[in-house]
């Protein structure tokens, strides 16, 4: 592998340049009209115009992405994630066209990329699944027979969803027929797919994964788990490894089973197995993602294993050279995904200008980012803007570091989910490691917010740093 195209934008096309580099492996970026300007796009060897902003027009154009790569002469293709990375006919395009595809086969993509098939695949290899159908329901009488079975609350959802989304939570028979016809439609209008299904839903459960990594001969092995219950709309915003919710025995027990799900659908590369564990540390298969996780920096953290490197190695067909018996976990990490949100309004989108940036360093703080100083958030895509990660030789080293780290990071002109984060990293939930997908909603508003910090030295200065501009306008004025 001579080059590598980067199909993606933002942090993840940033990230994997880095390691294409430190590999000896020259890079060609792809860039929207938005992304004129963009950083992964000046940070590459070479750059291509691809289209217009929007995803549709420009990062998710097939055939015109696999034209750059073949006239750029790049011999090979990551992904990163979202846009094409859970793409099959994508896959199968750019191996028909003689580029190396950077993730599994199109065949393990299709099967894993249908939660409804993916149950199917794992059932056999005797993995816990959460109560509930294996199939799409279509007819209310249907729905009525499972509920009875699993009992409420239960939850509907759409078997190609992603994101976060498709997903509604029903706790009375009432609203039964009403609630599958709103996700059938809506699973049809978002995902081009009407299939929905019916899960118990798993009251106060904790998200933890488990990494994997496959190699084309057969070798599998997890790289221990991640803990993903710090959410907002069913998604991640903070993450870390290892999870404090499993001893040894529980983490080899859900190692195995990842491990079982990869082989049920002939997993090569970098992969991620979801699971759900509820109060009573019951687990439960939810998906497997089929590529790199955003939040794979905590597991590079703890295991030393640099996972964009293995994909490449993987997919160009090297053997792994890591054993099971080897991957250990060294210290703790954790990551806040820096959204450009505003926290104290329900997380929406806060998109405009970066007037001023400027990124924390130091021991054990890793920064993983997409933007530069005076760049417009593009509203076209993730309001992701970078993912802060920090490690620690203990859970609470770890802790204070993000809290510091948060604390030098400095973003004017949007709204961030940075005071999130600290506040999540001070609350004593979190500390004492009592928490789970709920954490938001139980302890996160503008009243907690001020409440936790009332009681600290230094508020004057964390206010002035987190007052929106409104507010100290008219700080000035009065
Ligand atoms: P992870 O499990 O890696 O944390 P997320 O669920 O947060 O992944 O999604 C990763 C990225 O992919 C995000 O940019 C998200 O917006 C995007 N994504 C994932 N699935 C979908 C989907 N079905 N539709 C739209 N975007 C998606
Ligand atoms: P997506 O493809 O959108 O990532 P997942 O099936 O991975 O969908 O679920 C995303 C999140 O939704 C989980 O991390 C969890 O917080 C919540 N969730 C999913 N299934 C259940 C369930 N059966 N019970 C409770 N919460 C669930
Ligand atoms: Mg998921």
């Amino acid at each position: 592998m001579k080059k590598l195209l980067i199909a993606n934008r933002g942090e993840i096309a940033c990230r994997i340049i880095s390691t294409a580099r430190k590999m000896g492996i020259r890079t060609v970026a792809v860039y929207s009209e938005a992304d004129r300007y963009a950083l992964h796009s000046s940070l590459a060897d070479e750059s291509y115009y691809i289209g217009p902003s929007p995803g549709s027009e420009s990062y998710l154009k097939m055939s015109v992405i696999i034209d750059v790569a073949l006239k750029a002469g790049a011999n090979a293709i990551h992904p990163g994630y979202g846009f094409l990375s859970e793409n099959a006919q994508f896959a199968r395009l750019v191996n028909e066209a003689g580029l190396i595809w950077i993730g599994p086969s199109p065949e393990a993509i299709e099967v894993m990329g249908s939660k409804l098939a993916a149950k199917e695949a794992v059932k056999k290899f005797n993995v816990p699944l959460v109560p509930g159908t294996d199939y799409p329901i279509s007819g209310v009488e249907e729905a009525r027979s499972v509920v009875q079975k699993t009992g409420f609350p239960v939850l509907i959802k759409a078997s190609a969803g992603g994101g976060g989304k498709g997903m509604r939570v029903l706790y009375e028979e009432k609203f039964l027929e009403e609630s599958l016809q709103a996700a059938i439609s809506e699973a049809t209008s978002a995902f081009g797919d009407g299939s929905v299904f019916i899960e118990k839903y798993i009251t106060n459960p904790r998200h933890i994964e488990f990494q994997i990594l496959a190699d084309q001969y057969g070798h599998t092995i997890h790289l221990l788990d991640r803990e993903c219950s710090i959410q907002r709309r069913h998604q991640k915003v903070i993450e870390e490894a290892p999870s404090v919710a499993l001893d040894e025995e529980l983490r080899n027990e859900m190692g195995k089973a990842a491990i079982m799900v990869a082989k049920a659908c002939g997993y090569t590369g970098a992969g991620t197995v979801e699971f759900i564990l509820d109060e009573a540390k019951n687990f439960y298969f939810l998906e497997m993602n089929t590529r790199l996780q955003v939040e794979h920096p905590v597991t590079e953290m703890i295991t030393g294993v640099d996972l964009v490197e293995q994909q490449i190695r993987i997919a160009r067909g090297e053997k792994l050279p890591i054993q099971q018996e080897s991957i250990r976990a060294n210290g703790h990490a954790i990551e806040l995904r820096v959204y450009a949100e505003d926290p104290f309004n329900d997380f929406l989108p806060s998109i405009a200008r970066l007037q001023t940036y400027s990124l924390p360093s130091g021991e054990g703080v890793r920064v993983d980012n997409g933007y530069r100083e005076g760049d417009e958030i593009p509203i076209y895509y993730d309001p992701m803007i970078s993912k802060l990660i920090t490690y620690g030789h203990t859970r609470q080293a770890a802790i204070e570091r993000m809290k510091n780290a948060i604390d030098n990071y400095i973003i004017l002109g949007i709204e961030t989910t940075l005071p999130f984060g600290h506040f999540v990293m001070c609350h004593a939930a979190f500390i004492n490691g009592e928490f789970d997908t709920h954490f938001v909603a139980k302890h996160f508003n503008e009243e907690a917010y001020r409440e936790l910090y009332s009681n600290e030295a230094h508020i004057a200065a964390r206010f002035t740093r987190w007052l929106t501009e409104k507010e100290k306008s008219k700080l000035t004025f009065e």
